[in-house]
């Protein structure tokens, strides 16, 4: 396997897979460039290397082949201002476009590429062969390009025609993972595989069910987990304790209880918020006060880890060295009920200044990073959701495994 920042791209047309999925408004003006902006170190090299580049991604659900709202063509005028910001003083990047991702345009367009020419694909699930992963359809996509990068962290877990199957049509040395794909991979591994310890997993969030896959393997892994967020009344209702009406999944009742019972056998500590901050109702208006986390009043229902759960966790996570973070620990949309996600973001800040390697991955725990200003503090910021849960539950991910073998 070649990596991407050895290889020169002189001369080359690299066929790179992005994830440029952003959510547009009524006019098809971008919100959020993010997953764009995650992009442009690979493009970069390349185009700087004497490369031209072309790009596909999907972008959205479209179900009926191409529709107006789901055309990339939308964000071609915004591509092209990232890829030549003002003072730059590289050649300028040009911009094209081709409205079918395998018609005949797109063929004669990828031909005549020149150094710093950035092709832009329509759409790929225009196609339902994308999604089936089709493999003639891969093939065909796979005749458009030299190389072949995968850098679409985001939908890796799933084993779609651009993302798995058009690997096997390059050879060993002209596939790889991008930068975006290769960070990603990187810091996944060395918190799953590579961890030093003590070795800190935080998860919350709403459900039980949701993940007692990443727990399990967790199991295997950590010397702690921390479990807040409205699971963890779960976990208190299935030892006896008292919840009055916070979140429970009543049929999760015993894999709580097994789960703390594995644990125990394999020596993982497990951290319960020994406090609530609880409210009268589910509102950011609510009446608050606070309880013990398994005796909590009628009527009320825990939003948040208490006082003494932020401090209890505060000093697991700042002895650690290595904290992967998925889930926030109360309803952190909510202001009165965010104080535990921010302190819990402030520990994991604090042990990343002390030397320890920090993961945020999956989700809301993401938002909440960001929101609060902590994503330059902790080490790696995933931006892969669904991707990322895969990986810490232990799966093989499609798009990683394609490149690999
Ligand atoms: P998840 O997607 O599973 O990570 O769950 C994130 C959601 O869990 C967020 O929208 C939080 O508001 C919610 N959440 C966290 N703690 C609680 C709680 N104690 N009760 C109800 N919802 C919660």
């Amino acid at each position: 396997m070649s990596t991407f920042s050895q290889y020169n791209f002189k001369g080359q047309k690299a066929l790179v897979r992005v994830d440029f999925n952003v959510p547009l408004n009524d006019q098809y003006a971008i919100t959020d460039d993010t997953r764009m902006r995650a992009a442009l170190p690979t493009i970069q090299k390349i185009l700087n290397d004497g490369g031209s580049v072309i790009l596909m991604s999907h972008l959205g659900r479209p179900k009926d082949g191409p529709t107006e709202k789901y055309s990339l063509k939308h964000l071609v005028p915004h591509l092209t201002e990232l890829l030549n910001p003002p003072g730059e003083r590289t050649p300028k990047a040009t911009v094209l476009f081709a409205n079918d991702c395998i018609g005949e345009q797109a063929f004669l367009t990828a031909n005549m590429m020149k150094p710093w020419e950035v092709l832009l694909l329509e759409n790929l699930r225009f196609y339902k062969e994308e999604e089936k992963g089709d493999e003639a359809f891969a093939q065909k996509l796979s005749k458009l390009g030299d190389v072949y990068v995968n850098d679409a962290f985001g939908t890796a877990h799933r084993a779609h025609a651009s993302t798995a199957v058009i690997a096997k049509f390059f050879p060993a040395g002209k596939k790889m993972f991008g930068l975006l794909m290769e960070g990603e991979v990187a810091s996944a591994e060395k918190v799953l595989h590579e961890s030093q310890k003590p070795f800190t997993a935080i998860i919350g969030g709403a459900k039980v069910s949701d993940k007692i896959l990443i727990i399990e393997n967790l199991l295997e892994r950590a010397t702690d987990i921390i479990i807040g967020g409205g699971m963890a009344y779960t976990f208190e209702k299935a030892q006896g304790g008292k919840i009055a009406k916070s979140l429970c999944e009543d049929d999760r009742l015993q894999t709580a209880l097994d789960l703390l019972k594995k644990a125990e056998a394999k020596g993982v500590r497990i951290h319960l918020p020994s406090d609530s901050v609880i409210a009268d109702k589910f509102d950011a208006q609510a009446q608050t006060s606070t309880a013990p986390s398994n005796n909590i009043p009628d009527g009320w229902m825990g939003l948040d880890i208490g006082p003494m759960a932020c401090e209890q966790f505060a000093n697991v996570i700042k002895r650690s060295k290595t904290i992967l973070w998925n889930g926030p620990m109360g309803v952190f949309e909510m202001e009165k009920f965010q104080h535990g996600t921010k302190t819990i973001a402030t520990a994991v800040a604090t042990a990343t200044q002390n030397g320890a390697f920090s993961l945020v991955g999956g989700g809301d725990s993401v938002a909440a990073v960001n929101q609060f200003g902590f994503t330059d503090k902790v080490s790696y910021v995933s931006t892969g959701g669904g991707a990322m849960l895969e990986y810490f539950e232990g799966k093989e991910l499609p798009g990683i495994a394609a490149i690999n073998s």
